[in-house]
């Protein structure tokens, strides 16, 4: 153990534009010297943090994504990923006073906007400094570090059958020679499953970041990248068009109407337009040749369903994030698309929907990649700042 290490309880957090992000690391207790220092302020707030997964009324821990073993600074422990709506902020703040986190004057690494928004609210309430890192550092720090630690880390979407070496054969094909399904076949889409991806060897990569907004990344190296471009349209946008248009009122709520939902009620096909296939530039009569292009019509509006217009919704954020991606990888060269971000959080619909347009557009030389830690890896980069 490293004596200079900053006292305990450690945190990463990432205060976000929708949702705030914590980690906690939980030292395993070496011996009974180091059980005996744990002061009793330090046990309750261990105990409170890992023997609970819910907090208060919206703090919420994600049990399946606890990290085991895990060293940080000469100590080894777990990680625990915990998130709570950044408008609760408040709440958190006086739920962490009476655990008695204020008698522990310390330090939290904190990144994303919140951590300049409410810096002294920290310092009033809990008195905690607040030590702000920027938040695509703490993002492409921790995405290295919890892929180098969890195996399982990296995955990928493809049809159940395909070989490892399908998605590179087509390479070579002309968009019309092409004979696979249409994009965004629903029967296509369903079969897809999850498959392991080794990123042992990563770079270059584009990190593509779908949170509230998005923003896409050039990694080249840990300490080389750049911001090439992203999307004011992200997943807050489509939480919020979805409560308009659909009356939900969470983001599971929305994710599970769009997954019984159908877009082609909504949207406009290029067979409604062409009545079949657009052939000659490759276009399939499945595609979708306008998002919502269906709704100027005072019928079609009538009879759509609130699933329908949340499907539409997913799907054309969705595909819009895609084609931004697509063009920033090809522009860059780059043959792996990183996605992560708490949009992709339950929901495998938008996965797929990405993966297929990435390879089809791209005709398989693109490959789109998830990470299982989606949204937490701002936070974990945070409490990776220990280690400097
Ligand atoms: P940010 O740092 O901007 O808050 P995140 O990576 O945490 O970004 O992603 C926020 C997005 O994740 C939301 O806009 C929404 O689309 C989605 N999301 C996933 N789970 C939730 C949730 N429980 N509450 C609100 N939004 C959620």
């Amino acid at each position: 153990p490293d004596n200079n290490a900053p006292p305990m309880p450690w945190f990463g957090m990432d205060i976000g534009g929708t949702l705030t992000k914590l980690v906690y690391f939980e030292p395993r207790e070496t011996n009974r010297r180091e059980l005996d220092k744990e002061t009793e302020v330090l046990k309750n707030i261990r105990r409170y943090l890992t023997r609970n997964s819910a907090y208060g009324n919206t703090g919420r821990r994600d049990v399946h994504l606890q990290m085991d073993n895990v060293q940080i600074r000469g100590r080894r422990g777990t990680l625990h990923f915990i998130r709570f709506p950044t408008s609760e902020v408040g709440a958190f703040l006086q739920l962490a006073r009476s655990k008695g986190m204020a008698d522990l004057v310390n330090t939290i690494y904190a990144t994303g906007g919140g951590a300049y928004k409410f810096e002294e609210d920290f310092i009033k309430e809990v008195n905690m400094s607040l030590s702000k890192l920027d938040e695509l550092d703490a993002l492409i720090a921790g995405v290295l570090f919890v892929d180098a630690m969890n195996p399982q880390e990296c995955y990928y979407w493809a049809p159940p059958d395909e070989h490892p070496a399908d998605s590179v054969s087509y390479r070579t094909e002309s968009v019309s020679d092409r004979t696979e399904a249409p994009p965004y076949s629903e029967a296509a889409l369903s079969l897809y499953v999850r498959k392991p991806f080794d990123f042992s060897s990563p770079y270059p990569f584009l990190l593509v970041n779908i949170g509230s907004g998005v923003s896409v990344l050039v990694v080249n190296a840990p300490d080389d990248y750049y911001r090439v471009s992203g999307t004011s349209l992200g997943g807050g946008t489509f939480l919020g068009l979805c409560c308009l248009l659909t009356g939900c009122s969470s983001f599971e709520e929305a994710i599970s109407l769009a997954a019984s939902g159908d877009n082609t009620t909504v949207d406009k096909l290029v067979r409604d337009i062409y009545g079949g296939d657009y052939a000659r530039f490759g276009l399939p009569g499945d595609l979708v040749a306008s998002s919502f292009g269906q709704m100027s019509s005072a019928d079609r509006r009538a009879s759509v369903s609130r699933s329908d217009l949340a499907r539409a919704t997913l799907v054309t954020i969705t595909n819009n994030i895609g084609s931004i991606a697509r063009l920033c990888a090809s522009n860059e060269n780059i043959e792996r698309v990183v996605f992560c971000g708490n949009f992709l959080r339950v929901n495998p619909l938008s996965m797929k929907l990405l993966s297929y347009a990435m390879s089809y557009w791209s005709r398989g030389a693109l490959k789109a990649l998830f990470l299982e830690h989606e949204g937490y890896f701002g936070a974990v980069g945070c409490l990776l700042h220990l280690d400097l």
